[in-house]
């Protein structure tokens, strides 16, 4: 079976554009961008900081270039950021921040994977020539890894206090921020005020084909242009793209509350079937990260059975798989994933 004809939950980035969003690329003005004379580009950069109530945004290829770019922003070499040891920036790009910009990361291991002021307090370097410089704190909302939760906008508030307090720069990591927007009824805008750049993805749960975002100050933009072209993320008529952007924070938000439905379908399904259980605590959003007891197998075991049964899901760890809901997951299609998951197990039980 080819991965088109089955319901394919390894990540909300497997997304076909809608027609209405290929006939809007087709038809988008277009110009160069790098001269700044992309009016798409420019319609989303400025829709997207008004959206984040930022001075200005800038449109780049992806949601790791954006946080490599916010982080290059706040920090250089010798320096170090605060975040989450299962943060994206710091497991899943790469080594960029050591790559491009020579920044060392300073983990943390909440239980549960937010982080709170108390697990911040001890963690700034003294200034003193034998230590790194604490420059900022990174945050990721929703948390990707922390099976998509909500990072709560009261903790975020005391956290970005605390920074501003001591000096630190905040970078925000929103690839899904719009999935933290409609689970929390809390707007962008207010997330975005605790930070001084935030990024955000438009190939998630949003559902555009490519492209993403960050925002800040003017200032700061000015600066990220130069480090966008360093990265080599400066794109010609990129309104092609842009436009599907546009096109999904016109029409693709509040739909979002229907992915996160389907998760919680797919949570009970994991309630029921036999050795498999959630992996990081209550599904609050799109991610339903799921661990599989070795009594009935591997992850991969458990996620070769489920193709059979015509569901795609990601083995991410020799017990660890992960479902995404997204746009193309209709209800009808969750259901069946979710009545699929719910016996896969069924008779896998290894006896010794
Ligand atoms: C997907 C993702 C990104 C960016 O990924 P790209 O594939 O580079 O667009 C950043 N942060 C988180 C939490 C993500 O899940």
């Amino acid at each position: 079976m080819s991965t088109r004809s089955l319901i394919d939950l390894r990540s909300d980035t497997v997304t076909q554009p809608t027609p209405s969003m290929r006939r809007a690329m087709a038809e988008a003005e277009v110009g160069d961008d790098v001269y700044g004379e992309d009016p798409t580009v420019l319609a989303l950069e400025s829709r997207v900081a008004d959206l984040l109530g930022k001075e200005a945004a800038l449109f780049v290829p992806s949601g790791t270039m954006a946080n490599q770019i916010g982080i290059g922003l706040h920090a250089g070499p010798g320096d170090e950021l605060i975040c989450d040891a299962r943060a994206h920036v710091y497991v899943w790009e790469a080594g960029g921040i050591a790559r491009h910009w020579g920044v060392q990361a300073r983990t943390i291991n909440p239980h549960g994977g937010l982080i709170t002021v108390d697990h911040l307090r001890d963690k700034i370097q003294p200034d003193n020539e034998h230590y790194v410089r604490t420059r900022l704190v990174c945050l990721e909302n929703t948390h990707n890894r922390a099976s998509g939760r909500v990072q709560p906008i009261d903790s975020v508030r005391a956290i970005s206090g605390w920074a501003r307090e001591h000096g630190l720069a905040m970078h925000l990591d929103g690839a899904r921020l719009m999935n933290a927007v409609v689970a929390s009824g809390v707007p962008a805008r207010d997330w975005a005020a605790e930070f001084d750049t935030v990024s955000i993805c438009f190939s998630k749960g949003l559902g555009a084909p490519v492209g993403s975002a960050i925002a800040g100050s003017a200032d700061l933009m000015r600066q990220a242009h130069r480090l966008r072209k360093a990265l080599g993320g400066g794109m010609r008529q990129a309104g092609i793209i842009a436009v599907g952007a546009l096109h999904a924070l016109e029409h693709h938000v509040d739909r979002i509350a229907e992915d996160h439905a389907h998760a919680q379908m797919i949570a009970q399904a994991i309630e029921q079937a036999p050795g498999l259980s959630l992996e990081s605590g209550p599904v609050e959003t799109n991610l339903v990260w799921i661990a599989v007891d070795p009594e009935v197998g591997t992850a991969r075991e458990v996620a070769d059975r489920l193709r059979e049964l015509g569901v795609l899901v990601s083995a991410l760890g020799p017990q660890i798989l992960r479902a995404v809901t997204h746009l193309d997951c209709s209800r009808s299609q969750a259901e069946q994933a979710a009545e699929a998951i719910s016996r896969v197990t069924a008779g896998m039980v290894r006896t010794a």
